[in-house]
């Protein structure tokens, strides 16, 4: 096992990435996975809304269209917490290196975006540790347009139809990417994101946060 000296405290590392849907945070994780896995570190991947407790709560509930902009955060923030408690800080403790798929960045974007005070959000996750290290993989809409359609297309609260902005699947998925981005460009510097290009490869991307990550276990303890 290896023991960082890191901003929340615990033996392991926390390391998240950030970014709208399609932008290829899964994918590069599991790159970023293999690469550590490779120097015998203990490592695990967590995703956004994957919480035993609550996860398929929020599936049934976005199935049918039930969430308004208060249950939508409530119900998130339950599952970040149920999370927290049962995986993340439990894998910190055990010295693991933790790789988040989205954090509760995430959550500051989305919630503001479906009108919430901002403080209020943050409120909900204040209790949340501060990760190590944050990516963020910046995409412009309309690529990321083009790689959601011919991948998994648009859906309908990705699509941030529950707001309204447009009856129009395509308009809406649009506008309110866009308002996403604008809270994300907002958190870069007073979360310290390291920002990167996510229309650039995947070979890329790969190298500069490993060339991150590498830093930070060059500097930890290994026994
Ligand atoms: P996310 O986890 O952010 O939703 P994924 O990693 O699932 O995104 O990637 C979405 C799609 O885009 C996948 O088909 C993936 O192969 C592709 N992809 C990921 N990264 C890149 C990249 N840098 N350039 C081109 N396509 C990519």
């Amino acid at each position: 096992m290896a023991q960082f000296k890191t901003k929340h405290g615990y033996e392991g590392l926390l390391i998240v990435i950030e970014g709208t849907d399609g932008s290829g945070k899964s994918t590069q994780l599991q790159l970023l996975k293999k690469s550590i896995q490779a120097q015998s570190y203990g490592v695990i991947i967590s995703e956004w809304k994957t919480s035993r407790l609550i996860a398929n709560v929020i599936d049934d509930a976005k199935e049918r269209n039930l969430l308004n902009a208060t249950t939508y955060s409530l119900l998130y923030a339950a599952d970040f917490a149920d999370r927290l408690e049962n995986t993340i800080i439990p894998a910190l403790k055990s010295g693991f290196i933790v790789l988040l798929d989205r954090y509760y960045y995430t959550a500051l974007a989305r919630d503001v975006v479906r009108g919430q005070d901002i403080d209020w959000v943050k409120n909900l996750y204040d209790y949340a540790p501060e990760p190590d290290l944050i990516f963020y993989l910046d995409m412009p809409v309309d690529v990321l347009l083009k790689r959601i359609i011919g991948t998994t297309g648009l859906n309908y609260y990705e699509s941030g139809r529950d707001v309204g902005f447009s009856s129009d699947f395509y308009k809406s998925f649009e506008i309110y990417q866009n308002k996403c981005l604008e809270q994300y460009e907002k958190m870069k510097s007073t979360y310290n994101f390291i920002s990167i290009d996510g229309t650039k490869s995947i070979d890329e991307i790969h190298s500069i946060m490993n060339f991150e990550v590498q830093k930070i276990l060059d500097s930890g303890v290994l026994y």
